[in-house]
C-alpha cells in the first residue's frame, strides 16, 4: 500500500492536479501518456480550443473555453476584461471580442497569477490594456515560480505581462457607467486571488476560489490552502442572493444553489480528513478510507480525482 501510494504521491498527482480546462475532455491517465508536462500539454490543447460567448447581463459578457472562465465588460471607456486566458487562444479571443463591440481592450484585471488566468496579459497590454491584480499576483508573476503539484517552473514574465497597478485590499472602478468593486480573499486558491463584483448588474466573478462541478485545485506552492478556500466560499455565498450570476473560474456560469453546493462538499471533506488526520492517520490510510467517494460521482469528473482531492485537503486539514 505504501509503495502504491508513494508512487500515487508523485505520478498520479503529478499526471492529474491539473487546471487543464482546454483538456477536459482527456482522463488523467490520458493526460499521464503525453510526453509534454501538464502545462504545455494545456496550452497546446487551447490551439485548437473554441471559445463559447456566453451573454449574462447588462453589457457582461463571458468566453469560455480558454483556461478560465474570462469575464468581458463593453462600453465607450473600452473593455474591462477580468482574466486573459491561455495565450495560445489569442486569435479566437481576438475574434470574440471583435464581435461583442468594436471597443478597444483598455483594462484588464487577473484574479489571480496561473498562467491559465494570466497567459494573454502580454497581448492585451500590447493592445492598449492596463493590468490590475492583487500584488502577491504581480509579485509570482515577476519572479521565477514553481508549483510542485504541476512539475513547473514558470520563468518571470515579461514586463508587458506584469500588472502595472496592484491592490492591497480592495479597489473601486467606475468604468462604462459601471461599479465594479475588486475584493482580495486572503490566501485561499493562491495568496492573490480577487473577486470581481459589478454591482449593477450583480455578477460575480469567483476566480478559482469556485469550481463549479468539479473538485478545485489548490496551489500550495504559492499560499493556498483548504481553510482559505473554504473561508472563500463563505465569503461568496455572503455576497449573493438568489438573483446573482456568479462565474467560477473553472467549470459553468450559475448561482447561489451551485455555490452552496460547492461550499458543502468543501467543508464535509474537509472535516473528515482533518478527523481522520487528528487521529494520526497517514495520508496513504486517509486515501485509503476514500473521505470523498460519496462526492466523487458529480466532482471528480474532468480536472481531479478524489484520491487527488483528498491529499490536497489534507496537506492544510
Ligand atoms: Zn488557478
Amino acid at each position: 500500500m505504501t509503495t502504491d501510494v508513494k508512487t500515487f504521491s508523485r505520478r498520479r498527482f503529478l499526471a492529474s492536479a491539473g487546471i487543464l480546462t482546454a483538456a477536459a475532455w482527456l482522463t488523467p491517465d490520458e493526460l499521464f501518456c503525453e510526453s509534454e508536462n501538464i502545462v504545455l500539454a494545456a496550452r497546446k490543447r487551447a490551439e485548437t480550443a473554441g471559445i463559447t460567448v456566453q451573454a449574462l447581463r447588462g453589457n457582461i459578457t463571458a468566453l469560455i473555453g480558454s483556461g478560465g472562465n474570462i469575464a468581458v465588460l463593453t462600453g465607450s471607456d473600452g473593455k474591462l476584461v477580468i482574466d486573459s486566458g491561455y495565450v495560445t487562444s489569442r486569435a479566437r479571443i481576438t475574434d470574440a471580442l471583435a464581435k461583442l463591440s468594436p471597443d478597444p481592450i483598455k483594462h484588464l484585471v487577473n484574479t489571480h497569477w496561473h498562467f491559465d488566468h494570466c497567459d494573454g496579459n502580454e497581448w492585451m497590454h500590447s493592445d492598449g490594456a492596463t493590468i490590475l491584480a492583487h500584488e502577491n499576483t504581480k509579485k509570482h508573476l515577476a519572479t521565477t515560480t514553481r508549483v510542485e503539484a504541476w512539475d513547473y517552473t514558470f520563468p518571470p514574465s515579461p514586463a508587458g505581462a506584469l500588472p502595472g497597478e496592484v491592490l492591497a485590499a480592495e479597489k473601486t472602478l467606475h468604468l462604462n457607467g459601471v461599479t465594479i468593486i475588486l475584493t482580495y480573499y486572503g490566501p485561499s486558491h493562491t495568496d492573490g486571488d480577487i473577486s470581481a463584483y459589478f454591482v449593477q448588474a450583480d455578477v460575480l466573478h469567483c476566480g478559482d476560489t469556485w469550481w463549479n462541478g468539479h473538485y478545485p485545485f489548490i496551489d500550495y506552492s504559492t499560499g493556498g490552502n483548504i481553510k482559505g478556500m473554504i473561508k472563500a466560499a463563505e465569503a461568496n455565498l455572503a455576497r449573493v442572493t438568489d438573483k446573482t450570476i456568479v462565474i467560477p473560474g473553472h467549470g459553468k456560469i450559475a448561482g447561489k444553489a451551485e455555490l452552496t453546493e460547492y461550499r458543502d462538499m468543501l467543508g464535509i471533506i474537509h472535516d473528515r480528513v482533518a478527523r481522520l488526520k487528528k487521529e494520526g492517520k497517514s495520508l496513504d490510510e486517509i486515501i485509503a478510507a476514500k473521505p470523498t467517494a460519496a462526492y466523487d460521482t458529480k466532482w471528480a469528473g474532468s480536472f481531479i480525482n478524489g484520491d487527488v482531492f483528498t491529499k490536497l485537503v489534507y496537506d492544510g486539514a
